[in-house]
C-alpha cells in the first residue's frame, strides 16, 4: 500500500537529524531527567543560605512546566522537546552552579546528565550538539567562578571527559542500532526467495483484520506439488532454484498491496486485502496456471515442469478470526491435494460454516 508522504520542511529535516532514535523511551527519559533537575532546583531554592532564591525557583517552575508539556504530548510529537530538554538541562546546570557559586566537582558533574541522555537517545548530530553545549556551559561556569588558569585546566579535564563519554556511548548506541536493524531484516525476509517471512504476514493479517474494507480480505495458501521428488531427482540446489523461480513468477502476478510470503518449506501465502472470495479464487487459479506455463530452465537447457496447489479463504471485516482464515485456507489447500494437485481447492458449504468464513 502506498504510504502518504508529506513534503518535509527544513525544521522537520533538521529535527529528524538531531532528534530521538526511538520516540517513546526518549520521551520517558527526558521526563525522568528534567524531573530530577526540577526537584534539585526546588530543593536548592528552598534550602539556600539566603532564604528563598527567586531565580532558582523560577528555573524549577520552567522545568516543571516543560515536564508537564512533554507528559501531555504523544511520543512522536515530543521529538523537538527531546532535543530542547538536554539543552535546557545544560542551561539549568549553568544557572544552578552560578547561583550556588559552585565550580567544583559537585557543580560540574551535572553536565554529564544531558550528555549521557543525548548519547543514548538522540541521533549522532543531536549528541554532538548537546556535548558541545555542555562544554560551553562548563566554560561559562568555570570562566565566571575560577581564576583563568584554574578555569582552563578544569575546562580541559571536564570537556575531555564529556567528549570521551559522549563519543564512546554514541558509538556503542550506533553499533547496537545497526545490529538490531540487521536482526529485524533477517527475521522479516526469507534469504532464499527474498519474500517476506510468516512473521510479516501474521502482522499484516492482524493489522487488516480490524481495517475497514467492503470486500473483505482473502488468504491464498500455496504448496509446491511433489517437491520432495524434485529434490530427490535433481538435487537440493535445483529444488532451491525452483522455489526462487516460483517466488519470482508469483511476485510478478501480485498487486503492490498484496503480501506474498514464504511460510516455510515449499509453502507460500498471498494475503489480498480488499478482495472478494470469487476474485481470490480466480487469482489463485491464475497462479496455478501461470506456474504450469512457466517451467524452470535448467543448466543443461532442459525445462523442469512445476506444479502448485492452492487453497483460498475469505473473511468479511470483523467476522471470523485470523486463525479461522488460516485453517480454512489450509483445509482448501488439502482439498486441492486430495483432488489430484495442480488446482485450487474449495471448501464445502458445511466446512465454511464451521470455520465462520465464506
Ligand atoms: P505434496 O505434493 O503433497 O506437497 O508433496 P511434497 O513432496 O511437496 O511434500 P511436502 O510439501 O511435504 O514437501 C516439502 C519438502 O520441501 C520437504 C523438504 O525436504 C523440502 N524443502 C523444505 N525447505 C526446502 C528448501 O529450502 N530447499 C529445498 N530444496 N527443499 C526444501
Ligand atoms: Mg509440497
Amino acid at each position: 500500500m502506498g504510504a502518504v508522504t508529506r513534503p518535509s520542511t527544513w525544521p522537520a529535516v533538521v529535527l529528524r537529524g538531531l532528534g530521538p532514535r526511538q520516540a517513546a523511551p526518549a520521551r520517558l527519559w527526558i521526563m525522568i531527567m528534567i524531573g530530577t533537575c526540577t526537584a534539585v532546583f526546588f530543593t536548592a531554592a528552598l534550602l539556600g543560605d539566603g532564604g528563598l532564591d527567586p531565580l532558582q525557583l523560577g528555573c524549577g517552575i520552567v522545568l516543571a512546566l516543560f515536564c508537564l508539556t512533554v507528559l501531555a504530548l504523544r511520543p512522536e510529537r515530543a521529538a523537538s522537546l527531546c532535543v530542547a530538554g538536554p539543552l535546557l538541562g545544560v542551561a539549568g546546570v549553568v544557572v544552578l552552579d552560578l547561583g550556588t557559586a559552585d565550580a567544583g566537582v559537585t557543580g560540574q558533574i551535572f553536565f554529564t546528565m544531558p550528555v549521557l541522555y543525548a548519547a543514548v537517545h538522540l541521533r549522532v548530530p543531536g549528541s554532538v550538539l548537546v556535548t558541545a553545549a555542555a562544554i560551553g556551559g562548563d566554560a561559562i561556569v568555570v570562566g565566571r567562578l575560577l581564576p583563568l588558569e584554574e578555569a582552563l585546566t578544569d575546562l580541559a579535564f571536564t570537556g575531555g571527559m564529556l567528549i570521551l563519554m559522549g563519543s564512546v556511548l554514541t558509538r556503542a548506541m550506533v553499533t547496537q542500532q545497526r545490529l538490531v536493524e540487521k536482526l529485524r531484516r533477517q527475521a522479516s525476509v526469507d534469504p532464499l526467495t527474498g519474500l517476506v517471512t510468516r512473521r510479516v504476514l501474521d502482522d499484516a493479517v492482524s493489522a487488516i483484520s480490524s481495517a475497514t474494507s467492503d470486500t473483505g480480505t482473502a488468504l491464498v495458501l500455496i504448496d509446491v506439488d511433489k517437491f520432495k521428488t524434485i529434490n530427490d531427482t535433481y538435487g537440493h540446489a535445483v529444488g532451491d532454484d525452483a522455489l526462487v523461480h516460483i517466488a519470482a513468477v508469483l511476485s510478478a502476478r501480485c498487486r503492490p498491496q498484496d503480501v506474498l510470503a514464504r511460510m516455510g518449506g515449499d509453502e507460500l501465502a498471498v494475503l489480498m486485502t480488499g478482495c472478494s472470495y470469487e476474485t481470490a479464487l480466480s487469482r489463485a487459479r491464475d497462479f496455478v496456471s501461470t506456474i504450469h506455463d512457466q517451467p524452470l530452465p535448467l543448466a543443461d537447457g532442459r525445462r523442469l515442469a512445476l506444479s502448485i496447489s492452492a487453497g483460498a479463504a475469505h473473511a468479511h471485516q470483523h467476522t471470523g478470526s485470523v486463525r479461522d482464515l488460516y485453517i480454512s485456507a489450509d483445509t482448501a489447500l488439502y482439498a486441492a491435494k486430495r483432488a489430484g494437485r495442480g488446482r485450487v481447492g474449495e471448501l464445502s458449504g458445511a466446512e465454511r460454516q464451521a470455520l465462520h468464513v465464506d
